[in-house]
């Protein structure tokens, strides 16, 4: 038996987050990774890193990651996380893009964004690549991108200078409960015991929450990528489009990482593993074109999957269960977890550490989609 003060499930973005800013205050922590770190979503996503386009109830997060934590963070965790603040575009061809993108803008204004909406020729200043048919964009001056696997794993390494602990390769299968509170997990082998556990196990923090009879409204959802050769540098922004077709950025090696949705995405696939399909890159690439008509001789190097852990109201649940104390869920990070890991990790762990979070996190709790009479 191994017991910590804090056990973690899960050695993704969001799990190693979380056990730097708890190792950070001298918290004993062990994390418990079925896979590899970084095996699953967080090595695999787009690397955006967006307040834009964002529900509002996440919104103070993304802000607070932004402003107070990933300038820093790639000193922070001895690790470059190519974090760049360069600006997320997001591109309209025509009058209906303009009017999802303004109703973008107002909704980021409402909550002092510095979101604007610029017009074709100012696109084409930022971002001269863009095709002629470009009529105008969102344009969010403070938005970026980094690398998602150097962030996961300065996470990881950061946590472990600090005394944290992981083991890999170790699943966990349920939650023990001992007189109504949380006592620890047990896995295939062995018995973990701590006095908090947090769940941290993207699409599976459903099925392990279940085993304290705990339910999420989380589907599974999988979204595709693809990275090109090295090019010159051509833009440093974000971006994306008002219908939603893809999104991408260069990265300083000189690739373009770019992913995007079908429309024909498996909807709640039983799949155990992600695999790509041949529907996905012919996409992703016919949208590129449209609106980056360069790329038209750029080859495609490799492309991958994911799963997301959606849930039904497209925001994560970051929340004490209440009626079983010391259970901590950190799951359904709905395809935007990137971006606000830093800010997650932190506030979880002055949660644990002071009692409370400095940012509040209400809108996110596990119990919210209860009916209410
Ligand atoms: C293609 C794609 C593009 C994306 N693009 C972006 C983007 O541009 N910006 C952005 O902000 N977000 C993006 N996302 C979403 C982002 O990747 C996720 O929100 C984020 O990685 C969630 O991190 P996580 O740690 O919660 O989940 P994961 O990275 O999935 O980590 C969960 C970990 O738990 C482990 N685990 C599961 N079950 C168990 C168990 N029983 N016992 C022990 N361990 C277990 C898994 O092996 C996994 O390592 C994208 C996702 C995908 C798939």
């Amino acid at each position: 038996m191994i017991n910590a003060e804090v056990i973690i499930v899960g050695g993704g973005v969001i799990g190693s987050s979380i056990a730097h800013y708890l190792a950070k205050n001298k918290v004993d922590v062990l994390v418990l990774e079925k896979n590899d770190i970084g095996s699953g979503a967080s090595s695999r996503n787009g690397g955006g890193i967006r307040q834009s386009a964002r529900d509002l109830r996440e919104m103070p997060l993304a802000i607070h990651a932004v402003k107070n934590l990933w300038p820093y963070l790639s000193e922070e965790l001895g690790v470059d996380v190519e974090y760049h603040q360069k600006g997320n575009l997001r591109l309209a061809k025509n009058n209906q893009h303009l009017k999802v993108l303004e109703k973008i803008v107002e909704h980021g204004q409402s909550v002092g964004l510095d979101l604007k909406m610029i017009d074709g020729d100012q696109v084409k200043e930022l971002c001269p690549f863009v095709s002629h048919e470009v009529i105008g964009a969102s344009y969010c001056a403070t938005d970026g991108h980094g690398n998602p696997m150097t962030t996961t794993l300065g996470f990881y390494k950061r946590a472990r200078e600090l005394g944290a602990r992981f083991i890999t390769g170790e699943s966990v299968k349920s939650l023990i409960i001992k007189k109504g509170k949380i006592s620890g997990v047990k896995t295939l082998e062995n018995i973990y015991e701590a006095p908090i556990v947090i769940v941290a196990s993207g699409l599976e923090s459903r099925s392990i929450a279940n085993t304290a009879g705990i339910d999420l409204p989380m589907q599974k959802v999988m979204l595709e990528a693809l990275i090109t050769e090295d090019q010159s540098p051509m833009f440093s922004q974000m971006i994306g489009t008002a219908a939603s077709d893809f999104y991408g950025h260069q990265t300083e090696h000189g690739s373009f990482v770019f992913g995007g949705m079908t429309g024909l995405e498996p909807f709640d696939s039983q799949e155990e593993n992600a695999v790509t399909r041949n529907i996905a890159a012919p996409s992703i690439c016919r949208a590129i074109l449209g609106y980056f008509p360069f790329f038209e001789n750029v080859k495609i190097i490799r492309t991958w999957s994911g799963f997301l852990d959606e849930m039904v109201d497209h925001v994560p649940v970051i929340s004490k269960v209440e009626e079983v104390p010391g259970l901590i869920l950190a799951c359904g990070f709905s395809g935007h977890g990137y971006g606000i890991s830093p800010a997650v990790g932190q506030l979880i762990a002055q949660m644990i550490v002071e009692g409370q979070p400095s940012i509040s996190l209400e809108a996110f709790k596990y119990d919210r989609f209860k009916p209410r009479v």
